[in-house]
């Protein structure tokens, strides 16, 4: 007799997903659990608390019931995402991974072992599953915290950016939008292309081109820049003006998405702007990585803090690294150079928002210091506040090309790369470079890749395509430009090694007004009390937080999702506070041979973790002095603070939280991590021994080859790191055009 077919709750997302029906049903009643449909008398708990704690402008009762009945599953929009990101985005390991724990959790044994019970979890009930995940996350088995954590913050991040429901119920008011933009839309949506609706770039088609006859496209550039971002936009910009004479070809694997149509939603703009569309993690799942991955890289993305590096950190890689440049005047000049090209300002006039509000009050209050911190924004940093405000991470709406006035993020789009336009660079989006090619005596003779027209084809496929050039600019970032060299057959030992993520943990906070909290520049005030613990220059700073729906409640505890559901809903009262360590130990960017792609290797050590702690409480203790109504741990096993009337009851409780908070301390399975800022992956050294390449970006293995982006960093900027890469790639680009001068017998003084 035929068994009888299983019918499962939840069907598989699509054909190409990577799990089988059995595991697909396992890992959607996971998922749900942490954000199901309410039951009757949790939905009345979930109003009675939302308008105990929304008092100004609540919404409508039907806004909250739809948002109290929607289960993530019931999202189309979370569906596709998490679909994709397994597809397309989590290595092979690691879905082996998950499908060995979906298949244990589906044998009776398994499921014993996991959850105590022969029951599999989809025969339980929502309300045993959550009891079971609560188990998890605070179990001793390091592996089922992992996974707590691990599907835990999948769930919510993805929910969270997709659900409108989410978003109508906590008042989120959408993506500002310009009249340009929904022209350009128009324009897009009546048959233009994105490059023909926005004129501000033109990329090569290579599509006009005739393939050799082994398949390949061959072009030709004089100079050749891989990565159009931080590092490579200056680069491109500076060689333009001091070499006309020569042809420059920048290329980016990203694509160019036009000011005026921004900002994109987070949804999209994770997609289409980040590396590994937002989803990159450390190897151990313990962190999140965000790096730009687009025309412009970082600085189209970033949140346009602009602090030179520090004077302490440059006599530091002057002795300690043997960089001596570090401290000279010419450095000074290009880091100097760089803020004035972006027009970097200080944010003294403007009005903060209330999340840097309660950095600067708290600072006072509590007797630290803090800084103003300066941003590179066209004109009126207040122009800034009422056009862009908090969507740069989505990219910048005010970097639209038409009127000087209107505070636009000075990205590179606008500035070097805009430069290297005018004076006749050619631009190839769409190509991502897998290594660099060299003749016998080792001089680089170009690099070959593959080239897609547009984003909608696969990432991994495309034309092969062979630039032949005399001299190559690797400024890739941090992540790719070692994996390009390794591809490449470099040997140096320092390739990859020395990496640092300035690794970040969270303090989100609720406060009585409303906040708003996804209005008004990111960070405008930084607490700096804790910027050198060990009297060696490492410690930690403290900064505002984007807080757009994912990304800015994604470290938001959970205790439950009755629990998580009440959070969710305050978000228009949240502030989030990043604490930043200046990172002493280091991690590690290896090739995954298989995918061909960089696996990064990082543990925040005890050492950074001790000075991510003290900060984290003293965070908490700033904004407590600032008036927050209640403070959210985002450590699991640390309650939430709630301040009560009775002040010396208050400060008990505080007290208690606090050694709670020492006693379970910061785990990689108890805390989530995140990193925005990566260094250090091909650092300058004296020495081939010391370094991948020469004070001067010069690649030691290798001639012509060149390296100019934030992996040049011998350690971390401690500071947030653009204008520190970008004065190195002036630094890099100086150096070169003296180099490629001194090789044709002009005069570089005068070309400089
Ligand atoms: C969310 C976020 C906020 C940030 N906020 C700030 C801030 O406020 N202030 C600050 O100082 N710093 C900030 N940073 C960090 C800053 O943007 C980076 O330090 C800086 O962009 C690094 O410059 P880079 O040139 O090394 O790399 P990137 O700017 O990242 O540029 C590298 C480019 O190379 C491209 N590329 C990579 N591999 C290839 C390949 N094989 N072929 C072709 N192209 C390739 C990438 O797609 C990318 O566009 C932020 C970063 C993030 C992610």
């Amino acid at each position: 007799m035929a068994t009888p077919a299983v019918t499962y709750r939840f069907k598989r997302p699509s054909d190409g997903c990577v799990f089988d029906d059995a595991q697909w049903n396992m890992l959607a009643h996971i998922f749900e659990t942490f954000v199901p449909t309410l039951t009757p008398e949790e939905t009345a708990e979930l109003k009675k608390d939302y308008y105990q704690n929304v008092k100004v402008n609540p919404v409508d009762e039907k806004l909250i019931d739809a948002y109290a009945q929607e289960s993530l599953m019931d999202v189309p929009e979370f569906l596709e995402d998490v679909d994709t990101t397994f597809q397309n985005h989590v290595p092979a390991d690691k879905i082996a991974e998950i499908k060995t724990v979906l298949n244990i959790l589906d044998t009776r044994l398994g499921s014993l072992a996991f959850t105590g019970s022969t029951i599999p979890l989809y025969e339980k009930t929502r309300q045993e599953r959550e009891q079971i995940f609560l188990s998890w996350s605070l179990a001793r088995m390091v592996a089922l915290r992992k996974l707590f954590k691990a599907f835990g913050s999948i769930a919510k991040m993805i929910w969270a950016r997709a659900s409108n429901n989410f978003h109508a119920a906590a008042g989120f008011p959408g993506y500002p939008f310009t009249r340009e933009g929904e022209e350009a839309l128009k324009r897009t949506q009546e048959g233009a292309s994105i490059a023909e609706a926005n004129p501000e770039y033109t990329f090569e088609d290579l599509n006009s081109i005739e393939a050799a006859a082994d398949g390949v496209i061959q072009i030709s550039t004089d100079i050749l820049i891989i990565g159009s971002g931080c590092g490579g936009g200056v680069v491109a910009g500076h060689l333009t003006r001091a070499l006309p004479h020569h042809k420059l070809m920048v290329v980016e694997k990203g694509f160019w998405y036009p000011n005026h149509k921004q900002p994109l939603n987070e949804r999209d703009g994770v997609k289409k702007l980040y590396e590994e569309a937002g989803t990159l993690q450390v190897n151990d799942g313990s962190m999140v990585v965000f790096a730009g991955s687009t025309w412009g890289g970082g600085s189209t993305i970033n949140w346009g803090v602009s602090w030179q590096l520090p004077a302490r950190t440059r006599k530091e890689w002057s002795e300690k690294f043997g960089l001596k440049f570090a401290e000279s005047l010419e450095f000074q000049d290009c880091m100097d150079h760089v803020s004035q090209i972006g027009q970097v300002k200080p944010w003294l006039e403007a009005e903060h928002n209330i999340s840097n509000a309660a950095i600067l009050k708290g600072s006072h209050l509590m007797g630290e210091g803090y800084l103003s911190v300066p941003q590179n924004i066209e004109g009126d940093p207040t122009a800034h506040n009422k056009i862009c405000g908090a969507f740069c991470s989505i990219s910048c709406k005010g970097a639209g090309t038409d009127s000087p006035s209107r505070g636009g993020k000075m990205s590179v789009t606008r500035t070097y790369l805009a430069e290297a336009r005018d004076a006749g660079a050619k631009f190839l989006q769409g190509f991502d470079v897998s290594k660099l090619v060299f003749d016998k005596k080792g001089n680089v003779t170009g690099a070959e890749g593959l080239w897609r027209a547009d984003p909608s084809e696969p990432a991994g496929t495309g034309k092969k395509v062979f630039i032949t050039a005399k001299k190559v600019v690797c400024s890739g970032g941090t992540l790719n430009t070692p994996v390009i060299l390794l591809k490449s057959g470099l040997r140096n030992w320092w390739i990859g090694r020395n990496l640092h993520l300035h690794p970040v943990v969270f303090c989100p906070a609720q406060w009585k007004e409303e906040t708003r909290p996804w209005e008004g520049s990111i960070i405008s005030v930084a607490n700096t009390e804790h910027t050198n613990l060990d009297n060696d220059g490492h410690g930690v700073v403290v900064e505002g937080m984007l807080m757009l729906p994912g990304l800015g409640n994604v470290c938001l505890p959970w205790n439950g999702a009755l629990e998580y559901k009440k959070l969710m809903l305050r978000y228009k009262h949240l502030t989030n506070h990043v604490i930043i360590a200046r990172d002493r130990d280091a991690g590690r960017i290896i090739l995954d041979p298989k995918t061909g792609k960089g696996r990064v290797e990082y543990v925040v050590s005890p050492f950074d973790r001790s000075h991510l702690l003290e900060t984290l409480i003293s965070t908490m203790k700033l904004n407590r002095a600032a008036g927050a109504h209640a403070i959210f741990v985002p450590v699991v096993g640390v309650p939430s603070y709630t301040r009560l009337e009775d002040s010396e009851a208050d400060q008990k409780q505080f007290d208690e939280i606090i050694a709670t908070l020492r006693r379970t301390g910061l785990t990689a399975e108890n805390t989530p991590y995140g990193s925005a800022h990566q260094m250090g992956t091909c650092r300058m050294g004296p020495t081939y021994r010391t370094g991948v390449c020469n004070e001067k970006g010069k690649v030691w293995e290798k001639q012509g080859l060149y390296i100019a982006d934030a992996s040049l960093m011998p350690a971390s900027s401690g500071v947030n790191p653009m204008i520190t890469t970008q004065g190195l790639a002036e630094w890099v680009a100086r150096g070169l055009v003296a180099d490629i001068l001194k090789e044709e017998g002009t005069d570089a003084k005068s070309k400089l």
